[in-house]
């Protein structure tokens, strides 16, 4: 005659409401907001989409409301710059460069907080 046993095993789950996050509509990092919370002290980095080379971060709470002392950041993609500032620009290629800044911070200044 055979005995089966069966050994129990406990499961530890972590339970949590999650947050419901305001996020604006040109957040691209929505999915990652969660799993980052924990890690911001309950902040939310909106990242936006790079145009031209360019993208903006803006900093809120939760709730979408901003966090104060926390303005707008500017980056740059990573191909943007080096090349181009070591190996020196043309005239109209930093101009064009210079559009192309002033183009995202008039665009993340929309969206900041302030300073
Ligand atoms: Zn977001």
């Amino acid at each position: 005659m055979t005995t089966t046993t069966r050994q129990s095993t406990t499961y530890l789950v972590a339970a949590a409401t999650v947050p419901e996050i305001v996020c604006p509509d040109w957040c691209t990092n929505q999915a990652l907001h969660v799993e980052c919370l924990a890690d911001n002290d309950g902040e939310v980095s909106h990242d936006s989409a790079f145009v031209d080379g360019f993208s903006y971060t803006t900093v809120t709470f939760v709730d979408g409301t901003p966090v104060p002392g926390r303005p707008a950041t500017i980056y740059v993609e990573e191909c943007r710059m080096p090349g181009r500032m070591l190996d020196g620009v043309t005239v109209d290629a930093a101009e064009t460069f210079a559009r192309q800044i002033l183009r995202v911070v008039e665009e993340a200044n929309k969206h900041s907080p302030g300073t």
